[in-house]
């Protein structure tokens, strides 16, 4: 249990305790055992360009999140949450919400 999800959500509510967690249903990946990661992320240079904009357009009602879609912050924490974010703020616009 060391390596369960309980840690994670505990720290997670004393950090934000206005969100509303549903703790029986946190999963915790990890890279190692996970068989559909194998550890890896997005990398950008000049002799294979990320194309931001592509990687991020909708499909009809297929938004897509990922730190691949974020542009400057690809291959960061900070670019998988962002683009969580915006890929929600696409579904609420496309449901007119
Ligand atoms: C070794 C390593 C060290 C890193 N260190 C840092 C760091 O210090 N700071 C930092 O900011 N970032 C770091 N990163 C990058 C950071 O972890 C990633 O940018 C971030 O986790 C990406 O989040 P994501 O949600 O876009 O994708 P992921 O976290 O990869 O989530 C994608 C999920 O989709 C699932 N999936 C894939 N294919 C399928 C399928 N066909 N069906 C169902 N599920 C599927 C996977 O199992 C996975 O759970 C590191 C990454 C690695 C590998």
């Amino acid at each position: 249990m060391a390596f369960g999800p309980k840690r994670w959500v505990n720290a997670l509510a004393r950090l934000r305790p206005d969100l509303e967690l549903e703790p029986d249903s946190a999963i915790v990946s990890r890279w190692d055992d996970d068989p559909w990661a194998w550890g890896a992320y997005s990398a950008n240079s000049r002799a294979s360009p990320l194309d931001s904009e592509e990687l991020r357009r909708p499909v009809g009602p297929l938004s897509f999140a990922g730190e691949h879609t974020a542009g400057a912050w690809h291959g960061l924490m900070e670019g998988a949450l962002r683009s969580g974010r915006r890929a929600a703020q696409e579904l609420l616009q496309s449901a007119g919400r």
